[in-house]
């Protein structure tokens, strides 16, 4: 006897979207949100690879009268030096600069040339509503303490006031971010051996985004800035008209400092782009600054019976290209279709979730390569942006069209250039190698 046919833990971009999913198919399912909404959260910027799933659950046209900035492409700015040799690549602004549309490249499933940039709050707030307008049952301020997934049918425990309560379901969904409550349960969650970043953020009234833009269109783009500093960038997301996120991120060795020091460090690095710490100028802070750290990990196994993990909680490498709601959301959407033909069978052991493994997988292995790329020699990723030859295979990363075909041709030429200047110290591009370097392997769940 269970209570639901699921439960699921956590109310985020992967919580209900997982929710939704389930709730359409006809399952009864519970979440279990530890906060209440709105609330406050990092990841501001979305990929196309989102809209298909905000469609098929039928959030789409909310999202999209919500009134949130809508995002057309990307670009990326750097101090590089223009004497950094080209090395063939056809590079219109040298290094300094690149930016893609995402209506350059038609993506299957999307038909629109835009996707957003969100006050968190509020979106998730959204979808999470939206869920339980499907059928899905909402607890919100409930924090699951334990769960206990080897009986057949699992238990979830939360506290309710000073009583313990448990509901018995069929299997359980751990979409708990970054908590990774199941991870950290079943001991299973693996720090990455090379990802050690760290993120310090917060919002600005009034910063001038015409001043780095080029152009009126780009004014409403992700701006990615790459500091001097190795392996430092900050992103500049809008958030309303005038209101603007701003982070930094860095290796966490510029982090041991008492708290009153990220501050400093948060402008140290505005200042090592002058232009950005001029656009900043007129503007004031709006939300207290906030750190993120310990972000870059794995699970041994995502998996199992009567369990498995989809966003955040199942792994998470870096911020650096927005893929991480993108990937919350398309991990419930492939895990659902497993769930629901697993409850059709009533067969919800480790084998009937194999489909969703190695599909998210194969995803998360070419995102961690092409993010280790990207901090091994960030002058590739700018050389393959710009060059129309790799461009729109570049792009489609970037969309983050990355669940079906076979590996994307730019992320192999990629992997080969950087190891061919890897392994020759007089290559000309050998003394812009970054000090993170990653292997092919380190990306196994
Ligand atoms: C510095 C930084 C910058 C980022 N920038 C971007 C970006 O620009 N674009 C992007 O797409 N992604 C970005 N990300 C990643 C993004 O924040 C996450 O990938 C995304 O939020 C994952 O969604 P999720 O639903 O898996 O987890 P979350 O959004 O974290 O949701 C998990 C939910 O579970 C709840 N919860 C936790 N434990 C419990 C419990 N025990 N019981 C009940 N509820 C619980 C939490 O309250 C939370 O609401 C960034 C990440 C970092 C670290």
């Amino acid at each position: 006897m269970t209570d639901f046919d699921i439960g699921v833990i956590g109310g985020g971009p992967a919580g209900s979207t997982m929710a939704s999913y389930l709730a359409k198919a006809g399952l009864s399912c519970a979440l279990f949100e530890s906060e209440l909404f709105p609330r406050p959260h990092v990841g501001e910027s979305l990929i196309p690879a989102t809209t298909p799933v905000l469609e098929e659950i039928g959030a789409l046209e909310k999202v999209d009268s919500a009134g949130f900035p809508r995002k057309y492409g990307a670009a990326w700015t750097s101090a590089a030096a223009a004497q950094i040799p080209t090395m063939g690549f056809e590079l219109s602004h040298g290094f300094r600069a690149a930016d893609v549309m995402f209506n350059e490249r038609d993506q299957s499933g999307v038909k629109q040339d835009y996707t957003y940039h969100v006050d968190r709050g509020a979106f998730d707030l959204l979808l999470l509503q939206h869920a339980e307008s499907l059928g899905a049952k909402v607890f919100s301020g409930v924090r699951v303490t334990r769960v206990d997934v080897t009986r057949p049918a699992p238990e979830i425990v939360f506290a309710m006031g000073r009583r313990e309560q448990t509901v018995r379901v069929k299997m359980v969904v751990d979409a708990s971010g970054r908590s990774t409550l199941l991870g950290r349960q079943l001991k299973l969650k693996v720090a990455d051996q090379v990802f050690n970043q760290y993120a310090i953020h917060t919002w600005f009234e009034g910063l001038d985004r015409s001043a780095l833009a080029v152009g009126d269109k780009q004014q409403d783009y992700i701006f990615i800035h790459f500091l001097p500093i190795t392996d430092t960038w900050v992103w500049q997301i809008p958030i309303t008209s005038t209101v603007t996120s701003v982070g930094v991120v860095t290796q966490k060795k510029h982090f041991t400092d008492a708290k009153q020091q990220w501050e400093k460090f948060f402008w140290e690095c505005m200042e090592s782009r002058p232009e950005l710490a001029a656009a900043l100028k007129d503007s004031k802070r709006v939300r207290p600054f906030k750190p993120e750290g310990d972000y870059s990990y794995s699970m041994k196994q995502i998996c199992g019976d009567r369990w498995l993990m989809v966003g955040d909680s199942a792994r998470f490498v870096d911020p650096i290209f927005s893929s991480g709601v993108s990937v919350a959301m398309n991990s419930s959407r492939i895990a659902s279709h497993d769930i629901v033909a697993a409850a059709e069978h009533g067969d919800f052991t480790k084998p009937s979730f194999s489909a969703y493994e190695t599909k998210l997988r194969r995803a998360v292995n070419n995102w961690y390569e092409f993010i280790a790329i990207y901090y091994r020699l960030n002058i590739l990723f700018t050389a393959f942006v710009a060059d129309p030859r790799y461009r729109g295979d570049v792009l489609r990363m970037l969309q983050g069209d990355v669940y079906d075909g076979g590996e994307p041709v730019a992320l192999t030429k990629m992997r080969a250039i950087t190891r061919q200047v890897e392994q020759d110290p007089d290559h000309l591009w050998h003394p812009h190698l970054g000090t993170l370097r990653a292997f092919s392997q380190s990306a196994m769940f």
